[in-house]
């Protein structure tokens, strides 16, 4: 795969533990899937690209290829450079598109200890300052926060922020043990997969022991919320799950960067998957909602498929947007067996348009005014 310089590999944790290098049918281990690339991942006229490139035996020609591959391959999705980074140069690692949560990218964490196949991040790690998301200036971090009283949420990711040691991750939040400090800000989200990648990091690691000091101090303390916004592969029996208190979050569909087209589920069916596995649950377990689209106007959840006027359509609505009037608003869309992603969907016959333009960005107008737009 030309996403990652390297090859596709992980942690010896990851190498020795989640991967059945005994299956007879390793290609089908969900876990070596996701995380060894293969050319099926690229389309063939890319395959076709990168083979001829290696043919002419020229690093420079491969180089190029590789380059212009990765460009057509969307990096950094959703307008995550253009629309979501705050302008100023010292703030070049900081997103913050929904009202309440700002996500800081802390420039040593952003490494993994595995490179995902299906990663949307995937410009963090290809040695390209233009694309990459990096917050070397906690200063500036600190000092934005606290000018955006909205902020309640600071979603520390990457990369995987757990890969750097305690002393570095108290540089950007070391200051939230005070409880007088930035009172506004409550919940300190980790975006890693640490807990199941590198276990060690919390038991044996050189500072494990420091760290969840630190994490327990931000708690007690400093009265934050601390929370691990994690990813469980193997996933244990979801009684299993609700006994060790891990809530189900998000189920997400591939987003319109890398392998896309390689990973995606159409609509229609990743509703039905979703739905199969909800009556399957506790009630307890039934708090992820999904499946969801992080697109550009917003986080767009395929609730159901229903017949609305006589036209079988999808029912959705907004989990988050970037214009918070829409958050929860239900709103229609005629029903297409084939749809991936949000773009490629239409208004129903004679109703109301789509709350997004045909760029994907999100219509100006109060929701309601943009609902009750009927067709001419
Ligand atoms: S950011 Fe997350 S999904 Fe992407 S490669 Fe790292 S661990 Fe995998």
């Amino acid at each position: 795969m030309v996403m990652f310089s390297a090859p596709g590999a992980g942690s010896s944790y990851v190498m020795e533990h989640l991967i059945n290098w005994d299956s007879e049918d390793l290609d089908h281990d969900p876990m070596y899937r996701l995380l060894f690339p293969t050319l099926q991942m690229l389309s063939r006229r890319h395959q076709q690209q990168l083979l001829e490139a290696r043919a002419s035996e020229d690093p420079f020609a491969l180089e190029a290829a590789v380059k212009d591959i990765r460009s057509d391959l969307n990096p950094q999705p959703a307008g995550q450079l253009t629309l979501n980074r705050p302008k100023s140069v010292e703030l070049h690692g900081i997103q913050h598109k929904y009202a309440e949560t700002c996500l800081l990218f802390p420039s040593a964490g952003q490494t993994c200890h595995a490179y995902c196949t299906y990663c949307f991040r995937w410009a963090q790690f290809i040695g390209d300052d233009d694309v990459r998301l990096a917050q070397k200036d906690s200063v500036a971090f600190l000092r934005y926060l606290g000018e955006h009283p909205e902020l309640s949420d600071v979603l520390i990711t990457g990369g995987d922020p757990f890969i750097m040691r305690v002393g570095l991750l108290k540089s950007y939040l070391g200051k939230f043990v005070d409880p007088s400090f930035l009172p506004h800000i409550r919940n300190l989200r980790f975006g890693t997969r640490t807990l199941t990648f590198w276990p060690q990091r919390f038991t044996s690691d050189q500072d494990a022991h420091e760290l969840l000091d630190f994490l327990q101090q931000l708690v007690e303390v400093g009265g934050r919320s601390v929370d691990i916004m994690g990813f469980v592969p193997r996933q244990p029996s979801r009684k299993r799950e609700v006994q060790l208190g891990i809530i189900p979050y998000y189920m997400f569909l591939a987003r319109d960067t890398g392998a896309q087209d390689y990973f995606s589920v159409p609509l229609a069916r990743a509703h039905q998957l979703y739905a199969d596995a909800i009556r399957q649950s506790s009630g307890l377990a039934r708090t992820a909602r999904g499946p969801s689209m992080s697109c550009t106007p917003g986080k767009v959840e395929i609730s159901g498929i229903e017949i609305v006027n006589g036209q079988k359509s999808f029912v959705m609505r907004f989990l988050q947007c970037r214009d918070p009037s829409w958050i929860g608003r239900v709103f229609f869309a005629k029903y297409d067996e084939t749809a991936i992603w949000f773009d490629e969907l239409e208004p129903l016959d004679g109703g109301s348009v789509l709350p997004w333009d045909s760029r994907g960005f999100l219509r100006p107008g109060t929701p309601e005014e943009v609902l009750a737009t009927l067709a001419q």
